[in-house]
């Protein structure tokens, strides 16, 4: 349990969409009460207290379900409200400490907004009922381990998991079929990747846009197009992509959750398959609180990137909506996430790694990574999940163009670090910061070059598209196309 709460919520208590009985009105005033201070409870009606070591997911300041996003450390507070610790990193270190850290696995569903302001008492009590209270409370302080678990679960499990979600913490392979896309080809024939990003322009107009795309092409496997990086407004990802598709480059396309809803997802993804898109890299996106004023909601408004993975897969692989609906003609995809090695521990990151793995993701972009060495220790964890040889790995590179550039990253963004080493030899290089920063980043990439689990680099231009071609060359990489 967390203790008594100042019944810190950032978002208020839901309420009922419905007409509720008096009974259940009672019931969920006399539950807010008791929930509200104590956990922070917000009456989101699909209580998961039992799964999280009775810390309430609800309060971070996101509302995600599904375990922490990059921008959580140990040593400091939640990145979108500086005041508090993670809530996740909490929940983490509780369910290690009570030894149930695998629980932490489970992929947990979207909030079902149907019942969001309503008891969830009433629900647990008709279950313990129907496999009768006797049964229930023996079950629970008697028997073996697996037993209580057992009777636990017939309760909870039922609860957390209703039939359309059906979450579980096991591995689910992609179906076994010919690689859909140049990127999924090129890693399986295991060879070494080398995608890039280039920017989405801030306007309509594709000239520069389509010189920078056809400047980095030859020197590619693939191109990542941001979805509002930054929470700042740009040319859409999926513009991007179709830009890229008749150029005959091949896009990543990357999707939010900052900004999307479970329909839109479902919708745009098939749209986006249908223009010849393969590969999508689900992330939760930048916090509005690190974009321009005004600051917009800081909540998920809808799923998260967890959820969008476990949602994609199904559609693929099942040919089913999240609602039931089955169809034919499923999606060629292949999925990806995000990773930030360094945001936290390696042991819980690499928790919430497997978590995204399990549901469905088939390939990583990390994060920034300035410190190589420091990547063994994440490494080794995913190893010793038995993940490592389950999901291709990129290694997020970005040349520094300047001090102020490698500032702007040490400080602003979220799960990104400078050794004080690196940021020390920018701020010399003075009017040679651009050729340091090619420099540092070409020993980055001869360090991670040979490092058993890396697949290949992700070059994050940070607008810096023409120097691609020159890092792609200096670091040996050979010259690749999606063809
Ligand atoms: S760091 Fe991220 S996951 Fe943790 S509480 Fe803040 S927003 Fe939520």
């Amino acid at each position: 349990m967390s203790g008594i709460k100042p019944a810190r919520r950032w978002q208020p208590a839901f309420f009922p969409f419905k007409k509720e009985s008096f009974g259940r009105r009672l019931l969920a005033k006399v539950e807010i009460c008791i929930k509200g201070p104590l956990f922070g409870c917000r009456m989101c009606g699909n209580c998961l207290l039992q799964e999280t070591a009775f810390i309430c997911p609800m309060e971070c300041p996101k509302g995600i379900r599904n375990g922490p996003c990059g921008g959580v450390t140990p040593e400091k507070n939640c990145y979108v409200d500086e005041t508090r610790k993670c809530i996740w990193y909490s929940i983490y270190k509780k369910a290690f400490e009570t030894g149930r850290e695998e629980k932490l696995l489970e992929v947990l569903p979207p909030l079902d907004w149907n019942k969001v302001g309503t008891e969830t008492w009433g629900e647990v009590v008709g279950k313990i009922r129907k496999i009768g209270t006797v049964n229930f409370v023996r079950g629970i302080t008697s028997g073996g381990k697996l037993k209580k678990s057992e009777v636990w679960d017939s309760v909870f499990k039922t609860i957390r998991q209703p039939a359309w979600w059906n979450g579980d913490s096991d591995y689910h392979p992609p179906l076994s079929r010919e690689p859909v896309s140049g990127l999924e080809r090129r890693f399986r024939a295991g060879e070494f990747v080398v995608a890039t990003e280039v920017t989405p322009p801030l306007g309509s107009g594709t000239d520069k846009f389509i010189k920078d795309i056809e400047a980095v092409k030859p020197y590619v496997t693939a191109i990542n197009f941001t979805d509002s990086s930054s929470a700042r407004p740009k040319m859409s990802s999926i513009a991007c992509c179709k830009v890229a598709v008749d150029k005959d480059a091949e896009p990543v396309f990357q999707i939010a959750a900052r900004d999307t809803t479970r329909t839109g997802l479902q919708s745009t993804v098939i749209g986006v398959n249908a223009l010849g898109i393969k590969n999508i890299l689900c992330i939760t996106g930048d916090n509005s609180i690190i974009g321009p004023s005004p600051t917009s909601n800081m909540n998920l408004i809808d799923i998260d990137s967890v959820q969008m993975l476990w949602i994609l897969r199904k559609m693929r692989d099942e040919g089913i909506y999240l609602d039931g609906r089955t169809f034919k003609n499923t999606p060629d995809l292949f999925l990806g996430a995000a990773t930030s090695p360094f945001s936290s521990d390696p042991v819980l990151q690499s928790i919430k790694d497997h978590k995204k793995i399990n549901a469905g993701a088939q390939f990583f972009q990390t994060n920034l990574i300035y410190e190589p060495e420091r990547l063994d220790l994440w490494l080794e964890q995913l190893d010793k999940r038995n993940i490592l040889n389950k999901v291709f790995i990129l290694i997020g590179i970005a040349p520094l163009k300047s001090y102020n550039v490698a500032m702007y990253l040490h400080t602003k963004i979220p799960g990104v670090s400078l050794p004080e080493k690196i940021r020390k030899r920018m701020e010399k290089a003075g009017a040679s910061a651009p050729e340091e920063g090619v420099q540092i980043a070409l020993e980055i990439i001869d360090s991670v070059k040979h490092k058993q689990g890396i697949n290949g680099i992700h070059i994050m231009t940070l607008g810096w598209e023409s120097i691609v071609s020159r890092i792609v060359t200096e670091s040996g990489l050979n010259a690749q196309t999606s063809n």
